[in-house]
């Protein structure tokens, strides 16, 4: 059925899904609401713009993303408000860093109109789809990948960009224990450890999974160098307080600039707390955790907003960090941009987007 041809093409599915699904108990990533939108790079233009039922898509084996790995996403949440009203968090932002992870891989940038207007129109069509549990939302996954079905290495002609989107429930329940990677490295500089293409997290995946051999959550990525400087924390952006001061690592070419970073930085600033954006040697972090000056220590990112640590393992050591309880920067700022994510607070900055 085609209801509306203005703008793109929508398909609708014939009987939703949505009953079917339990709300309390959603396995993160699994469960995909009604619809996915579907747009493609050809010719040098984007077009053929469409919100299809959510289903599998056909490829050819030669497909160049799958060899060459031409392929970038991102990842933002839709949350229900209090007054029943949907609200995205900064999707503008996430648009505009999907251009840049586009350019550094030789892929064309996604027109707005696609992005955030074929993002609105999908969680439109799906709204039924954004939990209204507090603490769930709406993962909403846009991704864009090379299309071009050819074994030459080099940039794919055609492209496909397409979003879909899961309820998702609370993220971490429990504080993390990490440990200082000090041998595998995430990002190396001048690479593409600041765009989100899918590689990063293939190349993860392994020492990640040595750690959790051990009892590990994730790692805290250090420096390709020296392994000297902390970076990132498994899949977030890592913060520090020592001394009452928050510290986090400066935007490098291994940093990935986190929509959640730069928010809760604004919000920490604007409350007055000292902030200082600048390298954070692992000897400092191990120092301030056995004088007892280190007080706060968390990752920021969409997934879990502040994921706190409190254990830290470096090469033969686990220091147990302070209570959670007494983290007043991240308490603080984290549940300021909780509620101003969920539409409890005031918001003047204008950072939701309201569907
Ligand atoms: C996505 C991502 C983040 C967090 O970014 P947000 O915009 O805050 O979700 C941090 N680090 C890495 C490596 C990421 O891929």
């Amino acid at each position: 059925m085609i209801l509306d041809t203005i703008d793109f093409e929508v398909v609708q599915r014939e009987t939703s899904k949505l009953p079917e699904i339990d709300f309390d108990n959603i396995p993160f990533g699994k469960v995909f609401a009604d619809h996915m939108l579907c747009a493609t790079y050809e010719n040098g233009k984007w077009g053929n713009t469409q919100i299809l039922p959510f289903g599998d898509i056909q490829m050819s084996p030669a497909t160049s993303m799958i060899h060459y790995g031409q392929s970038i996403f991102e990842g933002l949440k839709a949350f229900r408000t209090e007054d029943g009203q949907i609200a995205v968090f900064r999707p503008e932002e996430n648009w505009k860093r999907m251009n840049k992870s586009a350019k550094r891989l030789c892929m064309p940038g996604v027109p707005k109109e696609i992005f955030i207007e074929g993002m609105k129109r999908l969680i439109d069509l799906d709204r039924g789809w954004v939990p209204t549990k507090e603490e769930s939302s709406l993962y909403i996954r846009p991704f864009l990948f090379a299309t071009d079905a050819m074994l030459g290495v080099k940039p794919s002609q055609s492209y496909m960009f397409m979003i879909i989107l899961a309820p998702v429930g609370p993220y971490y329940s429990k504080p993390l224990h990490l440990k200082i990677e000090t041998k595998y490295t995430r990002a190396a500089m001048g690479g593409v450890g600041a765009v989100k293409a899918a590689g990063n997290y293939a190349s993860a995946l392994y020492p990640a999974q040595l750690a959790a051999e051990e009892g590990i959550d994730q790692l805290i990525w250090t420096d390709g160098k020296e392994h000297k400087y902390l970076e990132e924390a498994g899949t977030m952006n890592m913060m520090v307080v020592i001394n009452k001061t928050l510290i986090t690592p400066p935007l490098t070419s291994t940093i990935l600039p986190g929509i959640t970073r730069a928010s809760f930085l604004e919000l920490a600033r604007e409350e007055g707390y000292n902030v200082e954006e600048r390298p954070i040697t692992v000897d400092e972090v191990i120092g301030a955790c056995k004088n007892g000056s280190l007080e706060e220590l968390f990752g920021v990112g969409t997934a879990a907003t502040i994921a706190q640590v409190d254990k830290l393992t470096h090469e033969d050591q686990t220091f147990q960090l302070p209570q959670i309880s007494s983290r007043e920067i991240s308490n603080t700022i984290g549940t300021k941009l909780v509620n101003i994510k969920q539409g409890r607070v005031e918001d003047p900055r204008q950072w939701n987007t309201h569907i």
